[in-house]
């Protein structure tokens, strides 16, 4: 056990995954959040047996988050989703799912040339024969016949909740979806279930978990960080780990112009969801995927335990482009694309969350930085760490966060026990 003092800031996934790390190296951490449970976006609101999280959440078998979790020694309590009579919306029509398995012979809409051009992009993309770096995702699609270029735009919508063709970074897009390819969970009880695995692990190794601990300021202190609270009396810590959203953590610590630039630079992706808990659903598609519009719609209960016996729990959910603002229509649209695929939903609607241009990701690799997000590492402010989903280089989304999370504790380790971090 080390007596150097750590804190971190942000109860999420980032701030969890830093707080195990740390408590399993011999620090004991202090987390400090805001809200009164744990787990940020990755919260899950149960209500008469429904779990709902923050929307659709699928943990990805391969990703970075699932490794992370691993190595603390926790399985993900999950059923991985099966894409067998999953659909693709045209327009009006409906047809199968053209996925890496089926796209062979002819898969409708697409004639068979297109239908041999898509299996030679899945083969490219299994294969890893791509690059990308440093261009737009629609360099990439720009040379496909046009159905082809929607079918791999809207997989990387999926994968990535990027409806941005023209900003991500095409490598960034294509692994993500390379990484799909790899198969997704759903979680068993929703999210909760892996922030309380994490929450368990980071206690027992003796982190302490501070919930309803707000900060209000990180500044300066002798050799260290002096972190205010509200309502609480101020406490000063070796190294801080700032697992917030940008704009907080800029608001937090005044001072760094490093922190201050990342804030502006950050472009969030944004979605417009509708979670519906169903007494019963309707026999008919689990998971559909709109290839000329950018929608989206599982039964998640379908997969794992998220409903009471013999009810459902379907997550719509529709993309927001970058510069696109959410509107009441964007929800009705989704309320449409229920009725086509759910019918008979309405009156089988128990309960209904509503997500309204909710920040999915706080930033995403975008070819104009060079697929590059801010560091962990924060140059004007030593002892101070990023961490979270738009912070680090690996993967997205939740791999993200818990990614950058483990850099962080360990650059933060580091630096107190005096030795070079691993690489
Ligand atoms: C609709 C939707 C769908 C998603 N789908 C997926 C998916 O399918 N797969 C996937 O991998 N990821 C998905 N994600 C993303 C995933 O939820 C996030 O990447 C992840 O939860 C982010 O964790 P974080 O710790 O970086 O940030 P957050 O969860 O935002 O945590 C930040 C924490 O800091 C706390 N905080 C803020 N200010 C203060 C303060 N002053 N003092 C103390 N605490 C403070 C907040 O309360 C919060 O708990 C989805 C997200 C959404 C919204």
């Amino acid at each position: 056990m080390t007596t150097a003092k750590i804190a971190i800031v942000g109860g999420g996934i980032a701030g969890l995954v830093a707080a195990a790390t740390l408590a399993r190296q011999g620090f004991r951490p202090d987390l400090f959040e805001a809200a009164p449970e744990l787990g940020g976006r990755a919260q899950t609101r149960v209500l008469d047996g429904f779990h709902f999280n923050q929307g659709p959440h699928a943990l990805y078998v391969n990703g970075a988050f699932n490794a992370v979790l691993a190595g603390l020694g926790l399985s993900a309590p999950g059923r991985r989703l099966r894409l067998d009579g999953a659909l693709a919306v045209w327009g009006d029509e409906t047809h199968p799912l053209p996925t890496r398995l089926v796209a062979t012979g002819s898969a409708p809409p697409l004639s068979s040339a297109e239908t041999a051009a898509l299996a030679e992009v899945f083969a490219r993309l299994t294969h890893g024969d791509y690059d990308g770096a440093g261009s737009p995702l629609r360099t990439f699609t720009a040379e496909l016949p046009e159905a082809v270029r929607m079918v791999i735009e809207a997989l990387v919508r999926v994968s990535s909740y990027a409806h941005a063709p023209e900003d991500i970074d095409a490598k960034a897009a294509l692994d993500q979806v390379r990484l799909s390819f790899g198969g997704v969970l759903y979680i068993d009880g929703g999210w909760r279930s892996l922030v309380s695995a994490l929450a368990g692990v980071a206690t027992e190794a003796g982190a302490r978990l501070r919930s309803e601990h707000r900060v209000m300021a990180v500044a300066r202190a002798h050799d260290g960080w002096r972190i205010d609270l509200a309502g609480q009396r101020a406490e000063t810590f070796d190294a801080v780990i700032l697992a917030v959203a940008p704009s907080v953590a800029r608001d937090l610590v005044a001072g760094s112009d490093h922190i201050a630039a990342a804030a502006r630079s950050t472009q969030p992706l944004r979605t417009m969801g509708l979670d519906l808990g169903l007494s019963a659903t309707s026999p008919g598609a689990g998971f559909v995927l709109g290839m000329d519009a950018p929608v989206y719609m599982s039964l998640h209960s379908a997969i794992a335990e998220l409903a009471p016996p013999g009810g459902g729990l379907l997550h719509v959910a529709r993309y927001l482009a970058p510069d696109e603002t959410p509107s009441p229509a964007h929800i009705e649209g989704l309320e449409q694309l229920a009725d086509r695929l759910q019918p008979g939903w309405r009156d089988r609607l128990v309960h209904k969350q509503r997500l309204v241009g909710i920040n999915v990701v706080q930033d995403y690799p975008r070819w104009r930085q060079g697929g590059r997000r801010t560091p962990v590492v924060v140059p004007d402010a030593p002892g101070l760490f990023l961490a979270g989903d738009w912070i680090g280089e690996t993967g997205m989304l939740s791999d993200a966060a818990a990614a950058s999370a483990v850099v962080a504790a360990r650059e933060a380790a580091a630096l107190l026990v005096g030795a070079p971090p691993q690489t």
